[in-house]
């Protein structure tokens, strides 16, 4: 119980962080000064009035200073980064890289809500996921038994993450002459790769290609976009790569469904 408040705690304070830098990020402003401030007067924000969540409540979402609305983004953000946190806890318990796949859900959460809104991924969380993923991969028994297949399999994770979308990147160009695939994306997923791996991380494109395509054909059947649009292919990236941190590996689930198909066979063939 003591190790969830712990958890909860951090994610709502890291969510509160989190709106921080998907505010000022791609702006290009500083994520650490100035203290936050009202975006409408300026009027810096004291510690009580920054608590996650309650300060809302109890500010009835208005600026103390000029009345203006808070966001229910603001709020949310910092909600859903609890249960991210929650749910890595869930899935890795109290350990050594509990804190590396909290930094992980987190950047996966910021950079969502920038490439929605601004149609960009910042090299700063790419470039974040690499250091701590490769720089904490000898920990991470996910990746392998031995200390040098984890290095190893990290490294892979990097370039065929990067190398997958790279190779759609030039394709797509060369076929719809026009930017198929953003050169943020491509960094996010060599970043990606680090945490998780070579065959997750096609997995992760797999399963974003999948939501996007379903988003994406839903979306232009009801008119809310062109087919021409560009939608921001970040965020599906992003719960792609958050869904295989659930799942086995790919090898185990294709031989379930090997196994699966061949078991149905035999009862055919049996009857
Ligand atoms: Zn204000």
């Amino acid at each position: 119980m003591f190790e969830i408040i712990i958890v909860l705690l951090c994610g709502l304070f890291f969510g509160s962080f989190a709106n921080v830098c998907i505010y000022r990020t791609p702006r290009e402003l500083s994520v650490i000064k100035p203290r936050s401030h009202c975006t409408k007067c300026n009027k810096q924000i004291t510690w009580y009035e920054n608590i996650p969540v309650f300060s809302y409540i109890f500010l009835k979402a208005k600026c103390r200073g000029c009345g203006s609305k808070i966001s229910i983004i603001y709020p949310i953000i910092e909600v859903t980064c609890a249960i991210l946190f929650l749910l890595m806890y869930h899935l890795y318990g109290f350990s050594y890289i509990l804190p590396v796949f909290c930094i992980f859900a987190f950047s996966m959460l910021v950079v969502t809500a920038i490439d929605f809104e601004f149609q960009i991924i910042p090299d700063e969380f790419s470039l974040l996921l690499v250091i701590v993923g490769f720089g904490t991969s000898f920990l991470n028994y996910n990746l392998g038994d031995a200390v040098l297949q984890r290095l190893l399999q990290s490294f892979i994770g990097f370039l065929v993450g990067g190398g997958s979308l790279y190779v759609v990147a030039v394709v797509g160009k060369w076929i719809l002459k026009k930017e198929a695939m953003g050169g943020g994306d491509i960094k996010l997923m060599a970043g990606v790769g680090t945490f998780i791996g070579w065959e997750k991380v096609l997995l992760a494109i797999f399963i974003a290609s999948l939501i996007g395509s379903i988003i994406g054909i839903t979306l232009i059947v009801f008119k809310k976009i062109m087919k021409k649009d560009a939608i921001a292919f970040g965020p599906y990236l992003a719960a792609g790569s958050m869904i295989t941190l659930f799942l086995p590996p790919p090898a185990v689930i294709i031989n379930t469904i090997l196994l699966f198909e061949e078991q149905l066979l035999l009862k055919l063939l049996i009857r």
